[in-house]
């Protein structure tokens, strides 16, 4: 079994960006700038965060990180957007999901601008990814599409089954796994909550990416030897042996599958440091395209 070393992955990706802000730094080019809008003080978000802020100091970016109140309105948050849009100091900025419940996160999602959505979730870059044409990959699958290739493994032909459809990971992961690429050509199976017999699909699976929220959710009797398994699922655990009083676990219980894959990523050190370095590749893209 191989490890899929999201963490040692992600950070030969941002070493590689580095070299760029510097070569964009010594040509007297504009630095990288990456915003964050955070929404609120929900720890998770602000973990991510900060773990982003701190990615843009390491590849050289500079960022900001505008922390507004849970009480803030629809409209003010808009407005925050338009400025974000307008400025022509920031390249890129994401908005932190989730956003408390009396703010529409479609409207947040349409209102960024599509050149400087570096999350990758506006409807019109959604769409350039279906059509194959230059956009901003949603971070998620971007990452992992990236740990994919940078392990070489081979997808062509390869029987994908994908668990869960959200519109940022499961989803455009099905489409990203489906296209005519190095990594792509899988034929691929979209599972969710309603699909009967889960069980019978993922054991035909070569690949699974397994996206739901439920901790531990993938067990070794729903898989075949010789399986690749990428894990997104992130949740919170009680611990009071940890400093935090918490651990995180993925939605696979690896120790019992990992045993049965030939490759598996972690939880943590997986995917989670591929998507923050996929945002740095984004970013990047976004202030070349803008050059
Ligand atoms: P989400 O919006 O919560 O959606 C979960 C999906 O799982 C839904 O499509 C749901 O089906 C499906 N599902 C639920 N129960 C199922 C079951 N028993 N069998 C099959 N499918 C089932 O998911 P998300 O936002 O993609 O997040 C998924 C996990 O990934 C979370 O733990 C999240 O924290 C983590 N995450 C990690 C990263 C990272 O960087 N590592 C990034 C994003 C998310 P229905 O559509 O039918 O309800």
């Amino acid at each position: 079994m191989i490890l899929l070393d999201g963490k040692k992955t992600s950070n030969d990706i941002k070493d590689e960006i580095a070299v760029k802000v510097q070569e964009l730094k010594a040509a007297g080019k504009k630095t990288p700038h990456l915003a964050a809008v955070i929404v609120g003080n929900n720890g998770a978000s602000l973990t991510y965060v900060n773990a982003k802020v701190k990615a843009c100091e390491r590849v050289g970016f500079d960022s900001t990180l505008i922390k507004l109140p849970e009480t803030i309105t629809e409209e003010e948050l808009l407005s925050k957007i338009e400025e974000l849009n307008k400025s022509t100091e920031v390249d890129g900025f994401i908005v932190q999901l989730p956003l408390p419940a009396h703010i529409d996160e479609h409207k947040v999602t349409l209102a960024i601008s599509p050149y400087k959505d570096v999350d990758g979730f506006h409807p019109e870059n959604l769409g350039r990814m279906v059509l194959d044409l230059p956009t901003f990959l949603p971070a998620t699958p971007y990452g992992i599409v990236q740990l994919l290739d940078r392990y070489d493994i081979e997808t062509s032909g390869k029987n994908c089954v994908v668990i869960g459809r959200s519109h940022i990971v499961g989803s455009p992961m099905s489409i990203l796994m489906s296209r005519n690429n190095k990594v792509g050509n899988c034929t691929v199976t979209l599972t969710h909550s309603r699909t009967k017999n889960l069980k019978d699909i993922t054991k035909e699976a070569d690949i699974i990416i397994v996206a739901l929220g439920k901790a531990e959710f993938l067990t070794a009797d729903m898989v075949k030897d010789g399986v690749v398994v990428v894990d997104v699922g992130i949740t919170r655990v009680d611990d009071p042996s940890k400093k935090s009083g918490f651990r995180l676990l993925g939605d696979v219980k690896f120790d019992e599958v990992a045993p049965k894959c030939s490759h598996i990523t972690p939880v943590p050190g997986g995917v989670g440091p591929m998507t923050i370095a996929s945002l740095m590749m984004n970013t990047l893209q976004a202030i070349e395209n803008r050059n």
